[in-house]
């Protein structure tokens, strides 16, 4: 039988190279037979221990290195795959990529704004401080992390508090992040933080801080139903050179939502790997259970829900690898594309999972059973990046200025 990778790739066979086929089969083999077989961790604690362990299996395996490539194909098609076999599995390559892509993408910020960027690392990032920690985030030796949400500042990040004052060579911080995955376990920090309050979005800049540097105090975790680690973290009087700032002075937020440009269709991916998984279980039972005299599946209504499903899913992944083969081909911004990719398919996954819920009755309900594990799973995908609602306000908002544009090129000169 094929992988849930493998039928995803087929179906959007037109987005990819033959390489990335040969790719969605090796990791779909490496899903099933290395990732779905670990049991799932019965608290935040194992869930804490187990996060370390994937890291360094999937560093190991080298399912990281996509990370640092433009190539974000394959990271789509790693994180269908691992979110088939395990939702806490594709929580760890989501934020070694949300740790590691701010360090990857400030030196085109260096470029623009004129400051000298050492380059010539293997990796690619800006300073040598964040090439090291780049280099051990995808090779799976350090585990990242990305802390822009405050108790204050979700959806409406720019308004974030935490505060990054100039003290000569230095940087001293001082705030609160709040819904931090991986908090308490990173060995590194992404961290947003304001350098100006005065000017707003354009006053926030990025920092790196490792673990173990004073000030910084892991607050505690905060527990969700599935498994995944995820915390609050305090910076009081944290003093860093100036040395771990990431790109610019000021555009720390321009970096951060270059980074959630460019990873929103690999959330939208993982919402793939956890639908098709759901229809492939709803697709089992339908074809072993009886009711009524007959299969489940023989039951029109059964039929219906199934080809509801089947739909939905495809739509998904086309929107999904269209956004993505986009940003290879080299689009300088996929912020529509990508918006739509991960608004469609994490409300499309809700209701499929949903959906084979359904389908397995009371079976699908029981905490063993793997779509209540995807049950629980698949509702971050709707809130993390960028709530549903935000996408849709990036999309109006795009429409909106592309009509006012042509409108007002009507009105000009010729
Ligand atoms: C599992 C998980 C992992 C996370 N990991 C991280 C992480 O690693 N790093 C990090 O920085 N953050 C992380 N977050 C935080 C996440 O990014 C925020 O939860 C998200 O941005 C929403 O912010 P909020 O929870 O404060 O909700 P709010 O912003 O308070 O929104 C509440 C509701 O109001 C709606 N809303 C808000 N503004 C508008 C508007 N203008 N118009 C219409 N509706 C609106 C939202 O869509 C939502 O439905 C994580 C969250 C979860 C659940």
């Amino acid at each position: 039988m094929r992988s849930s990778s493998e039928q995803g790739a087929r179906t959007v066979r037109a987005f990819l190279e033959d390489h990335h086929l040969e790719l969605a089969e090796r990791v779909g083999a490496f899903a099933a037979g290395e990732i779905a077989p670990r049991s799932e961790p019965a608290d935040d604690a194992e869930a804490r221990e187990e996060a370390r362990r994937l890291a360094g299996l999937l560093g190991a395996g080298g399912w990281l290195v996509p990370i640092g490539e433009p190539d974000l194909r394959a990271c789509c098609l790693i994180r269908e795959a691992l979110a088939a076999a395990s939702p806490l599995a594709d929580a760890v390559f989501a934020l070694q990529a949300l740790g590691g892509t701010p360090l990857l993408l400030a030196p085109e910020l260096d470029r623009a704004a004129g400051e000298p960027s050492e380059r010539g690392h293997d990796v690619g990032a800006g300073t040598e401080f964040a090439a090291r920690w780049l280099s051990r985030i995808l090779d799976g030796s350090a585990i990242g992390a990305f802390a822009m949400t405050e108790p204050e500042a979700g959806s409406d990040a720019a308004s974030l508090t935490t505060r990054a004052e100039r003290r000569g060579d230095e940087y001293v911080l001082n705030g609160r992040k709040s819904l931090i995955s991986n908090a308490g376990i990173a060995d590194v920090y992404t961290v947003f933080a304001s350098t100006d309050p005065a000017a707003g979005s354009r006053g926030i800049s990025c920092f790196l801080v490792p673990a173990g540097t004073e000030g910084l105090r892991f607050v505690g975790p905060q527990v969700l139903s599935e498994p995944h680690p995820l915390g609050e973290i305090a910076f009081e009087e944290c003093a860093i050179p100036s040395e771990q700032r990431v790109g610019p002075e000021g555009r720390g937020f321009k970096l951060g939502m270059m980074t959630l440009d460019r990873l929103r269709p690999t959330v939208a991916a993982a919402a793939c790997g956890m639908a098709s998984r759901a229809l492939a279980e709803a697709l089992r039972h339908a074809t072993q259970r009886r009711q009524f005299g007959q299969l489940l599946g023989d039951f029109q209504l059964i039929q219906e829900k199934l080809g509801r499903m089947a739909i939905a899913l495809d739509a998904a992944r086309l929107l999904t690898y269209r956004a993505a083969w986009e940003k290879d081909m080299g689009a300088e911004r996929i912020t529509l594309e990508a918006s739509m990719a991960k608004a469609f398919a994490t409300e499309a996954a809700q209701r499929i999972v949903d959906d084979a819920v359904q389908i397995l009755g009371g079976r699908g309900v029981l905490a063993e059973s793997p779509v209540d594990r995807l049950y629980r799973a698949v509702r971050a995908l709707r809130i993390y990046e960028g709530t549903t609602e935000i996408q849709h306000l990036i999309i109006a908002r795009h429409l909106l200025e592309d009509a006012t544009t042509a409108d007002s090129g009507s009105e000009g000169p010729a």
